[in-house]
Protein backbone atom coordinates (compact mmCIF):
# COMPACT_ATOMS: atom_id res chain seq x y z
CA UNK A 1 0.00 0.00 0.00
CA UNK A 2 1.56 3.38 -1.09
CA UNK A 3 1.71 5.85 2.11
CA UNK A 4 0.87 9.67 1.56
CA UNK A 5 3.18 11.60 3.39
CA UNK A 6 2.23 14.11 5.88
CA UNK A 7 1.94 18.24 4.67
CA UNK A 8 5.20 19.54 5.65
CA UNK A 9 5.08 23.21 6.61
CA UNK A 10 6.56 25.81 3.77
CA UNK A 11 9.48 27.89 5.29
CA UNK A 12 8.39 30.91 4.48
CA UNK A 13 11.28 33.92 4.79
CA UNK A 14 9.52 34.75 8.35
CA UNK A 15 10.04 31.26 9.44
CA UNK A 16 13.48 30.52 8.02
CA UNK A 17 15.51 31.67 11.38
CA UNK A 18 12.92 29.54 13.38
CA UNK A 19 13.52 26.72 11.26
CA UNK A 20 17.20 26.99 11.33
CA UNK A 21 16.50 27.11 15.42
CA UNK A 22 15.15 23.86 15.37
CA UNK A 23 17.87 22.17 13.37
CA UNK A 24 19.64 22.89 16.14
CA UNK A 25 17.26 21.66 18.20
CA UNK A 26 16.65 25.25 20.02
CA UNK A 27 12.93 26.30 19.67
CA UNK A 28 12.40 29.78 19.87
CA UNK A 29 9.56 32.60 19.69
CA UNK A 30 9.41 36.12 18.75
CA UNK A 31 10.09 38.82 21.22
CA UNK A 32 8.79 42.13 20.62
CA UNK A 33 11.72 45.14 20.78
CA UNK A 34 9.10 47.60 21.05
CA UNK A 35 7.39 45.69 24.83
CA UNK A 36 9.67 42.43 25.38
CA UNK A 37 6.48 40.60 24.72
CA UNK A 38 6.97 36.80 23.50
CA UNK A 39 4.93 35.34 21.34
CA UNK A 40 4.52 32.60 18.34
CA UNK A 41 4.03 32.65 15.68
CA UNK A 42 5.90 35.74 13.93
CA UNK A 43 3.19 38.80 13.96
CA UNK A 44 3.52 41.92 11.29
CA UNK A 45 2.94 44.30 14.73
CA UNK A 46 3.02 43.50 18.16
CA UNK A 47 -0.55 43.12 19.66
CA UNK A 48 0.04 45.22 22.56
CA UNK A 49 1.96 47.95 21.43
CA UNK A 50 1.93 48.04 17.59
CA UNK A 51 5.36 47.69 17.04
CA UNK A 52 7.31 46.17 14.22
CA UNK A 53 10.30 45.64 15.57
CA UNK A 54 11.02 42.13 17.15
CA UNK A 55 13.95 39.44 17.23
CA UNK A 56 13.68 35.33 17.97
CA UNK A 57 14.81 34.31 20.99
CA UNK A 58 16.06 31.16 22.33
CA UNK A 59 13.46 29.54 24.78
CA UNK A 60 13.72 26.56 27.43
CA UNK A 61 11.90 24.37 25.56
CA UNK A 62 9.51 23.50 28.49
CA UNK A 63 5.86 23.98 29.35
CA UNK A 64 2.90 21.89 30.53
CA UNK A 65 -0.66 21.20 28.47
CA UNK A 66 -2.75 24.03 28.50
CA UNK A 67 -5.62 22.45 26.48
CA UNK A 68 -5.96 19.62 23.83
CA UNK A 69 -8.39 17.92 21.54
CA UNK A 70 -8.61 14.35 20.59
CA UNK A 71 -8.91 14.26 16.99
CA UNK A 72 -10.79 11.16 15.45
CA UNK A 73 -11.34 12.06 12.13
CA UNK A 74 -9.15 11.84 8.95
CA UNK A 75 -8.59 15.60 8.06
CA UNK A 76 -5.24 14.11 5.92
CA UNK A 77 -4.75 10.83 4.70
CA UNK A 78 -0.49 11.34 5.95
CA UNK A 79 -2.07 11.10 9.10
CA UNK A 80 -4.90 8.20 8.78
CA UNK A 81 -2.50 5.76 10.82
CA UNK A 82 -2.25 7.71 13.41
CA UNK A 83 -6.11 8.17 14.31
CA UNK A 84 -7.22 9.01 16.93
CA UNK A 85 -4.33 11.66 17.86
CA UNK A 86 -4.07 14.79 20.32
CA UNK A 87 -3.68 18.35 18.98
CA UNK A 88 -2.28 20.16 22.24
CA UNK A 89 -2.03 23.95 23.20
CA UNK A 90 0.96 23.76 25.36
CA UNK A 91 1.56 27.22 27.27
CA UNK A 92 5.54 27.52 27.41
CA UNK A 93 7.46 28.35 30.68
CA UNK A 94 7.87 31.70 28.83
CA UNK A 95 4.41 32.21 28.55
CA UNK A 96 3.99 31.75 24.74
CA UNK A 97 1.69 29.02 23.68
CA UNK A 98 2.34 27.10 20.81
CA UNK A 99 0.07 24.31 18.96
CA UNK A 100 1.47 20.77 18.24
CA UNK A 101 1.40 17.27 19.33
CA UNK A 102 2.41 15.11 22.22
CA UNK A 103 4.79 12.25 21.54
CA UNK A 104 5.44 9.17 23.82
CA UNK A 105 1.76 8.86 25.33
CA UNK A 106 -1.39 7.69 23.77
CA UNK A 107 -3.96 10.26 23.28
CA UNK A 108 -6.06 9.58 26.46
CA UNK A 109 -3.05 9.83 28.75
CA UNK A 110 -2.86 13.76 28.24
CA UNK A 111 -4.12 15.91 31.19
CA UNK A 112 -4.77 19.58 31.16
CA UNK A 113 -0.85 20.80 33.18
CA UNK A 114 1.12 17.91 32.55
CA UNK A 115 4.40 19.22 32.32
CA UNK A 116 6.15 18.51 29.25
CA UNK A 117 9.28 19.21 27.22
CA UNK A 118 10.00 20.00 23.18
CA UNK A 119 11.69 17.77 21.17
CA UNK A 120 12.24 17.74 17.25
CA UNK A 121 10.56 15.45 14.74
CA UNK A 122 12.42 15.75 11.32
CA UNK A 123 10.03 16.20 8.19
CA UNK A 124 12.53 17.18 5.29
CA UNK A 125 16.26 18.58 5.48
CA UNK A 126 15.07 21.59 6.22
CA UNK A 127 11.61 21.26 8.67
CA UNK A 128 12.31 20.09 11.97
CA UNK A 129 8.63 19.85 13.98
CA UNK A 130 8.75 20.83 17.46
CA UNK A 131 6.63 18.06 19.15
CA UNK A 132 5.97 17.66 22.81
CA UNK A 133 6.42 14.49 25.13
CA UNK A 134 5.95 14.54 28.84
CA UNK A 135 8.98 15.35 31.26
CA UNK A 136 9.54 14.58 35.01
CA UNK A 137 8.50 17.55 37.46
ZN1 LIG B 1 5.17 45.02 21.87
Amino acid sequence: MASVSKPIPSVTPEMAEFYEGTRRGQLMVRKCEGCGDLHFPAHSFCSLCMSTRAKWVPVSGRGEIYSYNIMHQVYHPGFASEVPYAVVVVKLEEGPKFVSNVVGIKPHEIRIGMPVEVTFEKMSDEVMLPKFRPRAT
